[in-house]
């Protein structure tokens, strides 16, 4: 068959990978002048010898835990996945020391069954039994003083959250707001403002506190499982350019190239690009769902307000030398540095670059250099290197119902229009559930074809 992909997210670039592996011709269409997976990262010549590193904006991380197939999708390619060195601190206002931690959490060994509904699609068997020690310190912080209070108070509440969570996961329904979820059980605002909301807000989801509250309790709870686990967070060594690059092999990427229009006709769907008009059997809109409204003009009303429903927020990151974004104390500095408002319920992370990409000490960088997400200042004059602003699907109590909706449209019959992303799945919007989407409507078309 022949198949058009609109968007080289890593949904379309999946889709596009799964279907021209099983014989079919793929066009790719992108809006932008790069594949979009990869389209924001840098290159930055080293001042030492001048030879340039390579960096992903954002910084692109998974587990084997929460990303199971993320890793068997890039184990597929041969691409080389490294560990990352998950050292984390944390501070809030203009405190002197920051918290460190080390990721990943150490649990002792048990097996427990967490109890997730099958529309969440997310109870996956988890190895987690009595939580014997919660975390450790990455470097000696504060060597004159023992263990701060507050940090003992935090990995005791990281200890519970987890602890209880997992318990909690046989019974939550799917409707109570996280926030709600966190005053009942009395976690303390100095826990969720300096170090929970801080993890959650500027890396996991990468959306405002605010958001974070209205997250359904079960998927933070479940995702938290995974997260805090044994598995250590990776990379791919290369980045996210190979990845695009192996995943586009064999395909026809047709770049800069954005689609306006798409319609779907009893025996072919129609596709408007660069004022042509192209016929395929099946067309993916692997866009995010705020985008994809404008790429079918002519949807039905009811498929128009189920994307429609899905919220959006902007994400800023910026790569910069400012290292006012750090901790004061270097030897405090992280991989990840959390620094939450002393005014408001924001938070921001700070990633050391040449840290997170061990190749940069290879190549001479050696001069610092920063990747903030969700900045809370502004980065000094003459420091900035690049800036991108990005979105990121909201979840909240609602989504349950846009996502059941969403699959009712993919079972129509005779259906050749597909939606496909990170916002497509249950669950946090990640480069996991991006992958799972375009699995499911790989072989949802595939399907199609068998049927007589
Ligand atoms: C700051 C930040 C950090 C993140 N970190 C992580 C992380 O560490 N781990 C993780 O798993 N996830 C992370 N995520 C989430 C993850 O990056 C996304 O979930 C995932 O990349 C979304 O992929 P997608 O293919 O669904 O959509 P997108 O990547 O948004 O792809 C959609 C594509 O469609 C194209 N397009 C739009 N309109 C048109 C048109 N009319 N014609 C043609 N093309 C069009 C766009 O240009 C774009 O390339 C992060 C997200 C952000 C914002």
């Amino acid at each position: 068959m022949k198949i058009a992909i609109i968007g080289s997210g890593i949904a379309g670039l999946t889709a596009s990978h799964l279907l021209q592996k099983t014989g079919h011709e793929v066009h790719l269409f992108e809006s932008q002048t790069k594949i979009g997976m990869s389209a924001h990262t840098i290159d930055i010549a080293s001042p030492h010898n001048g030879l340039s590193v390579c960096g992903d904006v954002p910084s692109r991380m998974f587990n084997g835990a929460l990303w199971p197939s993320v890793l068997e999708l890039y184990q597929s390619l041969g691409l080389k996945i490294t560990t990352i060195d998950a050292t984390q601190s944390y501070r809030r206002g203009d405190e002197i020391s920051a918290l460190q931690f080390q990721m990943p959490f150490q649990w002792t060994n048990g097996i427990l069954k967490t109890a997730g509904s099958s529309l969440l699609a997310l109870a996956h068997s988890v190895g987690v039994g009595e939580a014997a020690s919660v975390g450790s310190l990455s470097r000696d912080f504060g060597k004159q003083r023992p263990i701060s209070e507050q940090r003992a108070k935090f990995l005791s509440e990281i200890n519970r959250l987890r602890d209880q969570g997992l318990r909690d996961l046989r019974t939550l329904g799917p409707d109570m707001p996280f926030q709600e979820y966190l005053d009942r059980n009395r976690f303390s605002s100095e826990f969720c403002d300096t170090f929970l909301f801080p993890a959650l807000s500027s890396t996991v989801c990468t959306c405002s506190h605010e958001a974070i509250s209205n997250y359904p309790a079960v998927i933070l709870l479940e995702a938290m499982q995974h997260i805090t686990g044994a598995q250590p967070l990776c990379r791919v060594e290369q980045g996210a350019r190979l990845v695009s690059e192996r995943l586009t092999e064999n395909v026809n990427v047709k770049l800069a190239t954005p689609v306006r229009d798409v319609e779907q006709g009893r025996d072919s769907v129609t596709l408007t690009a660069t004022g042509k008009r192209f016929a395929y059997d099946h067309v993916i809109i692997a866009t995010q769902a705020n985008q994809a409204a404008s790429v079918c003009l002519r949807l039905p009303d009811f498929e128009a307000s189920i994307l429609k429903g899905f919220q959006y927020e902007d994400v800023d990151v910026v790569v910069h030398t400012d290292d006012r974004f750090m901790p004061l104390r270097k030897n405090q500095w992280s991989v990840f540095n959390f620094s939450a408002s002393s005014q408001n319920h924001e938070s921001m992370c700070t990633v050391w670059m040449n840290q997170f990409h061990t190749n940069w000490q290879d190549e001479a960088m050696t001069q610092p250099i920063f990747q903030t997400i969700r900045p809370i200042h502004d980065v000094e004059s003459g420091k900035m290197i690049r800036k991108a602003k990005l979105q990121r699907p909201l979840v909240d109590c609602r989504s349950w119902n846009l996502w059941q909706q969403l699959r009712k449209i993919h079972r129509q019959p005779n259906r050749r229009i597909w939606f496909c992303g990170s916002y497509a799945m249950p669950g946090i919007p990640l480069l996991e559930s991006a992958v799972e989407s375009a699995k499911e409507i790989s072989n949802a078309i595939s399907n199609v074809q068998e049927q007589p």
